[in-house]
């Protein structure tokens, strides 16, 4: 294996001064409340306006929306809200008689509230209000509160406030950053304590959940986003450039990766993608252009195999595979957050509008957890009863393990039920 191109620098540079300041504000709006919410949403976002969307508010962003635009939002919605449900259909309950008069079982229960970060700060991140607040309401949680940065002036945009409608936000909030992630936390402006907050947003966002995490479930702790490309001889080299520039747009720090078997595609790539960065709007040039220069790496292999290999090891949130024999890498691959195969689709699509969820696990999470999904909003609980002949031999037992633990509470807990169902049998 061969680096043709190395990063040079790593995601995690400034976490220890983003803590401090997201533990103080969290500290501040735990005591001051309401109030000290709306001071952050003053000082940082120029908010001063109601935090609660009204009604009228949403219809009038419907009204504000193009209908080429919203038939757009609706059309990603029945997709995410198609694949979310056939999710739903695989999470079923359990019953099992252990033994004859033992019998347990497994429920899934959803969250009673949940909060759903939409980013708004940077981009208007449509396709996340879709991705989170419609997998939730598949999933059957009762409260969906959503929140999402208001711009100066003007609130939340009309887009995003389309699309949080649409999927089905019971309540929508005018506030971002930590103090928006706060309020659904702490259950202020009337709403419930949501149990779990998902969502994708920045450092501090993404910080804030995580000192949170305990207090609240959360769907994962993201960094900034990565993707790999793996492609081989059988690529479109001009393809891939486009796919890679599109993946290292998301921010100055999103590491992207290409691994190819090809020398010669490499190279081509090599040359092309910082041609193809130049023709991008500014804002988007900017953060391209760094995370190419800093965080951007192209790998050489002997392989197909060293390349799966490779990829297995990084874990990255997006694999798009670019390569002959689809089916041996759906087969082969084992840790990514999601898989796109072959040129027909990319990761813009699975962004955007194809289905599956594209809140992931980055940094190489994907090792260890999938991403966002109706299980997250899901608890796995089990339950079991007994008739009394079946407690008997549960109950000698139990009594000689807790004994042997020294847990004699739990010992008489057992002596208590042998005493009250075999009264004429002597257990000593
Ligand atoms: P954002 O909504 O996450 O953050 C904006 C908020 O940050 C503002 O409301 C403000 O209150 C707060 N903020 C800004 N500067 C601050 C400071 N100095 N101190 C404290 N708070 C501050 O929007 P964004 O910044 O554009 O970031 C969006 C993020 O979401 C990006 O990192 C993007 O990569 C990520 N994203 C990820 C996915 C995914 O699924 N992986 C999808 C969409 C977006």
């Amino acid at each position: 294996m061969i680096h043709l191109k190395k990063a040079v620098r790593t995601a995690e540079a400034d976490q220890e001064g983003v803590h401090d300041i997201v533990s103080k504000m969290l500290a501040k709006i735990a005591v001051g409340g309401e109030a000290a919410a709306r001071d952050y949403a003053r000082e940082l976002d120029k908010w001063n306006g109601e935090i609660i969307v009204t009604p009228e508010q949403r219809a009038a962003a419907s009204a504000a929306v193009p209908e080429q635009l919203k038939a757009d939002i609706r059309f990603a919605h029945n997709n995410v809200r198609r694949f979310a449900e056939a999710q739903r259909a695989t999470v079923s309950d359990c019953t099992i008689e252990i033994l004859p008069g033992l019998t347990a079982g497994q429920k899934q229960i959803p969250v009673s509230a949940t909060g759903c970060y939409v980013p708004g700060g940077r981009y208007s991140h449509v396709a996340s209000a879709i991705m989170t607040i419609t997998t939730a309401k598949v999933a059957g949680v009762p409260h969906v509160a959503a929140c999402s940065p208001p711009r100066p002036g003007l609130g939340i945009p009309p887009a995003i406030l389309y699309a949080m409608d649409l999927c089905g936000a019971d309540v929508i909030l005018s506030m971002g950053g930590v103090q928006g992630v706060a309020a659904m936390a702490n259950g202020l402006f009337g709403l419930p304590k949501a149990d779990i907050l998902v969502g994708p947003g920045n450092q501090y966002v993404a910080e804030a959940k995580r000192i949170l995490f305990g207090q609240i479930g959360i769907d994962m702790f993201a960094g900034p986003t990565d993707s790999m490309v793996i492609a081989d001889a059988t690529a479109d080299p001009e393809m891939v450039a486009y796919d890679l520039v599109g993946q290292a747009e998301h921010g100055y720090n999103s590491p992207v990766w290409l691994v190819t078997s090809d020398r010669n595609l490499a190279d081509q790539i090599l040359r092309r993608v910082p041609e193809l960065i130049e023709t991008l709007p500014e804002l988007n040039r900017h953060s391209a252009k760094a995370s190419w220069a800093d965080f951007a790496e192209v790998i050489l292999c002997e392989d197909a195999e060293e390349m799966a290999r490779f990829a297995d090891e990084l874990a990255p949130e997006h694999l798009h595979v670019q390569c002959k024999d689809l089916d041996w890498w759906l087969g082969r691959l084992k840790s990514y957050g999601s898989l796109f195969l072959g040129e027909e689709t990319t990761v813009a699509f699975g962004d955007k509008t194809s289905g599956p969820n594209h809140v992931l696990p980055t940094s190489g999470a994907a090792r260890y957890t999938g991403g966002l999904s109706v299980h997250k909003f899901m608890k796995t609980v089990t339950w079991q009863r007994a008739t009394r002949e079946a407690s008997r031999p549960l109950a000698e037992a139990t009594a000689r393990i807790s004994r042997l633990e020294g847990m004699e509470g739990h010992a008489r807990s057992a002596d208590i039920r042998l005493s009250k169902f075999f009264p004429e049998e002597d257990f000593d």
